[in-house]
């Protein structure tokens, strides 16, 4: 371990702790393909994130490998796999983080009486013991060991004591007390951290952490109470996607601090200019649109701006605003890049966007913006960051789309005509249906001989006009499992078709890793 590390220098702040890539990947329809894990771990690491946790690496082999691909990848941030207390799953953590830059590890256990009693079937001495013994195991091998008291908001505290003090002798260096069931009152939460950080003997050597889940929408707050309380790090989400209601959402815990540091006086490292830029690219990867009245990333969170503007009026702009756009990278010129623009001008542009050139095939992503410009008389930056990620979901697919025909009139039945490409090689089917979209899934079922249930289809205008690129997100199940598709086309039978055809290669790749979720964790 180094320790140019900033999670490990001794001076004071909050350390942001991103688990977008396993906790927030739980939420329903939010899988994330590798590639596309690569993709939000780069961004982490411009946001300049403290920890990212890759994943679970002992729930199945797909998980291993992507915490293993994530932890190659970045060379800033610690990289950690979350792992229960069983000597196999902290063997396989430690694996899959092997070759970070800064290798770390997340052990939890439950410390709650219900859940020792109905999920665990331990005793309490049990519990301490598997505890202590994983943490030790994993010391032989690295020094950033954070450990978790899953659902320590109703744990016994006196016995999160015993527990807590037993693991930082074995060699924890991060204690980490989740409001898993997102449970907590900011108050209460607060008065937990002050009352162990008050009893564990050797507190003030070890980095306090909170983990707060948003079922009643007191994430955020609770997170801020524990920080209030000595705690310095937060375990977030871009977004706040999650189990249920979500997780803590980073970009507000980030800004929270930082427009109130007055009252706070300390405040995370995160690059907020790419907070936005992270929040689309989660969005647009895992096809759930950011409410419009989300704070700071929603559509509508500075729109006040736009109505000043039209007026004219700059003056009122210190009345209302508390923070500026700029500072979290909300691009203050949408319209950008059109017919004319040469490759250098696009390169600059994906720059600003917080897409690092050298993690794309710049060339196609070229012809491929080229293309749009002879569809569109405007490209805008949402354009290109689909663009972008579009050619992320693509990489190593099962079922690729070659060509799609469709036909309809008001007088004939809609038909279509689809050619695929099945693990390299051609085939075709035609369908018909209600309509063109409806044919055309028709068709692809055929070829993919995979008909899951369509539960949610919707259609959104990336930018206006008519011309605008659309992206169509489909949620569809198969054999008990949910996954999310996402196409961006100019055509929206054409986003349609690559939507499912996401979809099914999202279901591909669920049925090569066997993944069961043995267990939800913290
Ligand atoms: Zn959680």
């Amino acid at each position: 371990m180094s320790t140019s590390n900033p999670a490990h220098e001794p001076d004071d702040y909050v350390r942001i702790f991103d688990t977008t890539l396993r906790d927030g990947e739980q939420s329903p329809g939010a899988t994330m393909n590798l590639e596309e894990k690569v993709t939000i771990a780069r961004q982490l690491e411009r946001l300049n994130v403290d920890i990212i946790e890759a994943g679970f690496a002992a729930s199945s082999p797909g998980d291993l490998e992507s915490v293993r691909r994530v932890a190659e990848t970045v060379t800033t941030p610690v990289v950690l796999s979350l792992a229960r207390t069983t000597e196999s799953d902290v063997e396989q953590a430690l694996r899959a983080v092997e070759k970070a830059a800064h290798p770390g590890i997340h052990i939890f256990i439950a410390t709650s009486d219900i859940h020792l009693k109905y999920k665990l079937q331990m005793n309490r001495e049990d519990v301490l013991n598997a505890a202590t013994v994983a943490v030790a195991t994993a010391k032989k091998h690295l020094d950033h060991i954070e450990f978790s008291c899953e659902d320590a908001s109703r744990s016994d505290w006196d016995y999160m004591v015993s527990v807590l003090t037993e693991v930082v002798r074995a060699g924890a260096r991060i204690l980490n007390i989740p409001d898993t069931t997102g449970h907590a009152i900011p108050e209460e939460y607060g008065r937990m951290f002050a009352y162990l950080r008050e009893h564990v003997p050797g507190s003030d050597r070890v980095t306090w952490s909170a983990h707060c889940h948003n079922d009643l929408g007191l994430a955020v707050a609770n997170s801020l109470s524990a920080i209030k309380n000595g705690v310095r790090q937060v375990e977030c989400t871009i977004n706040g996607i999650g189990e249920r209601a979500g997780n803590t959402s980073m970009e507000e815990v980030v800004m929270a601090l930082r427009t109130r540091k007055d009252l706070f006086g300390i405040e995370s490292r995160v690059n907020t200019p790419q907070i936005y830029p992270a929040s689309r690219l989660l969005s647009q990867i895992i096809g759930q649109a950011v409410p419009a009245n989300k704070p700071i990333v929603g559509d509508n969170a500075f729109a006040h701006e736009a109505g000043i503007h039209q007026h004219g009026v700059l003056m009122h702009k210190l009345t209302y605003e508390i923070m500026k756009p700029q500072d979290i990278g909300i691009p203050s010129n949408k319209l950008v890049l059109g017919k004319h623009s040469g490759r250098h001008a696009f390169v600059d542009r994906l720059q600003h966007l917080g897409v690092d050139p050298q993690t794309v095939d710049v060339k196609k992503a070229f012809a491929e913006f080229k293309a749009l410009c002879d569809k569109k008389k405007v490209v805008y930056d949402d354009d290109i960051l689909v663009l972008i990620t579009e050619e992320a979901r693509r990489s190593a697919d099962h079922f690729e789309l070659v060509e799609l025909e469709v036909n309809s009139s008001t007088k004939s039945t809609p038909h279509a005509m689809v050619t695929m490409r099945v693990g390299g090689v051609e085939k075709s089917a035609e369908g018909t249906g209600d309509g063109m979209v409806d044919a055309c899934y028709k068709a692809i079922s055929k070829i993919a001989e995979l008909a899951p249930a369509l539960e949610r289809y919707s259609v959104k205008a990336i930018t206006g006009g008519t011309d605008a690129l659309g992206e169509v997100s489909c949620l569809v199940r198969h054999d008990g499992v949910t996954v999310a598709g996402q196409g961006a086309h100019s055509d929206i039978v054409m986003a349609s078709a690559l939507a499912m055809i996401n979809a099914l290669n999202r279901l591909h790749a669920r049925g090569n890793a066997l993944r069961q979720r043995l267990d939800e964790g913290p």
